[in-house]
């Protein structure tokens, strides 16, 4: 297919596409260590070479501040690439294990091989990070590579199919556009291995599918992510960083903390920390700052606009209905069973809830799904201990929020409802990757203890040996 064609696939090109995609792959152009780190160098080039054409696409879809562009989507990418390509050797190399003495003569090793051809589907907030993302561990482990950016960020998605061809090889890498029919048809097909990025309830419908053909996911859902406040936590310091993770991209953050467990008599006081805090950062005019970004679309204005009602509101509550933008909102007085602390806000309001302590706040998290993220903020040692020790999450910081994002050698992934299978760094390399055990013996003879006739003796040196 040519480039021009390339870019208006229709769903009945797809099966032909992937053999395409599978006709690469079979002869091994991807396994060529030098293509792969080719490629990795073409993505960095691609968004190097573009970075005002995406700033422009981001803010048609987001209204992204230039600097949000380059702090949530393209540094992340930059030094997720120069990572993996300064230990693509490494991580590619065969890994010696030990010979049992039962096992002995050989050699053992594993040897990561490519899995074949791999789906990612993309989401909106975060449009090239979440394709690029994975892509990258998916070229690094010398697969071929098929990418569906979300339809609900239809700038990005464009910019993204018009720039793929012109730098990546497509003869491995190819991109199609499309909402839920598209997304339904390729997920008829079978893939090696389906990267999704996306809510829960897409998540189930891309595990179905997937599961008639065996092919494993990798799931990068969301949740809600609790943000506690013990009662030592120096308040100025915490508000600052929580307002920061809540407002970036107006809360449309996967990691974003969702919502604030604090004492009751520390309530007004943080209420006007956050207050300060987002005076510092937004001024006067917060809903019209042009640091702060829009909600998507007027579906999920109208879905985050709605919480506003969930709770008392202490700060904020503006909302320009003409440009989608809700200002950032701390409400007070909320039920846990509010809708607010239904669903994940995925949005820039802040539901403050009260605990009597640490252990309620641990308890009122253990009763919900496990979140992708956790947050503390605490002073307290044993604090500290026993959040990281009793609460499951996906990812977690201690008096800090989504900073861990930015450490390549960190596994990043959900758990239970927040997803399964993590990718960045190495992680993401061997996920993207089959470990194949390989044991090559030697001819030595050796004791004839494995083979028949069985006996006592036998018997005595095998338990010896095992
Ligand atoms: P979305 O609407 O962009 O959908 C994601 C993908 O699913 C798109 O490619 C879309 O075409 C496809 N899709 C949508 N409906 C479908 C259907 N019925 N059948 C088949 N495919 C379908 O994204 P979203 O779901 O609004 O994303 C928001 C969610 O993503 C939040 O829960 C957020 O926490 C989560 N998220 C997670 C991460 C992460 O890395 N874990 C990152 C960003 C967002």
């Amino acid at each position: 297919m040519t480039k021009a064609e390339s870019m208006t696939i229709s769903t009945d090109q797809f099966p032909a596409l992937l053999e395409d995609l599978r006709a690469t792959f079979a002869p091994g152009l991807t396994r060529d260590l030098a293509w792969r780190d080719a490629q990795l160098d073409a993505v960095h080039r691609l968004l190097s070479e573009n970075e005002d054409a995406i700033g422009h696409a981001l803010a048609a879809d987001l209204g992204k501040p230039p600097q949000e562009v380059l702090l949530g989507e393209l540094a992340l990418l930059y030094s997720s690439i120069k990572h993996a390509r300064k230990r693509l050797k490494s991580w590619a190399r065969p890994r010696r294990v030990s010979t049992p003495l039962l096992g002995q003569p050989a050699r053992i090793w594993v040897q990561p091989e490519p899995l074949g051809v791999v789906l990612i589907l993309g989401a909106w907030n975060y449009p090239f990070q979440l394709i690029f993302g994975p892509l990258i561990p998916t070229l690094a482990a010398g697969n071929c590579a098929l990418l569906k950016p979300s339809e609900i960020a239809p700038s990005s998605s464009a910019l993204m199919t018009e720039l793929i061809p012109k730098y990546l090889d497509q003869r491995a890498i190819r991109v199609v556009e499309g909402a839920v029919d598209e997304t339904t048809e390729l997920l008829k097909l079978r893939f090696d291995h389906i990267i999704y990025t996306g809510g829960a309830a897409v998540g189930k419908i891309v595990m179905r599918a997937a599961s008639e053909h065996l092919t494993p996911v990798t799931l990068e859902l969301g949740g809600k992510s609790p943000c506690v406040i013990d009662r030592d936590a120096d308040l100025k310091h915490a508000a600052r960083r929580l307002v920061w993770g809540k407002c970036i991209n107006s809360g449309q953050s996967c990691i974003a903390p969702d919502y604030v467990l604090v004492a009751p008599d520390q309530r007004e006081e943080l209420v006007a920390a956050i207050d300060a805090e987002l005076q510092k950062m937004y001024g006067d005019d917060r809903l019209g700052s042009a640091d702060y970004a829009n909600i998507v679309n007027h579906r999920h204005f109208r879905r985050v606009r709605q919480y506003l009602d969930s709770g008392k509101v202490a700060i904020g509550g503006k909302v320009d209905e003409t440009n989608n933008r809700i200002e950032p909102t701390v409400l007070v007085d909320v039920a846990p069973d509010a809708p607010v602390m239904q669903e994940e806000i995925f949005g820039p309001v802040l539901p403050i809830l009260t605990v009597a302590d640490l252990d309620a706040a641990m308890a009122f998290i253990l009763e919900r799904d496990k979140p992708l993220a956790a947050y503390l903020f605490t002073k307290n040692k044993d604090s500290k201990k026993r959040f990281v020790e009793t609460v499951s999450s996906g990812n977690m910081c201690i008096n800090d929020v989504i900073m861990f994002m930015a450490v390549h050698e960190l596994p990043f992934g959900g758990v239970g409802m927040s997803g399964m299978g993590q990718y960045h760094g190495k992680i993401g390399f061997d996920r993207l990757s089959h470990l194949k055990a390989v044991m090559s013996r030697g001819r030595v003879p050796e004791p004839p203890i494995r083979f028949a006739p069985y006996s006592q003796l036998k018997m005595k040196l095998l338990r010896w040996f095992g």
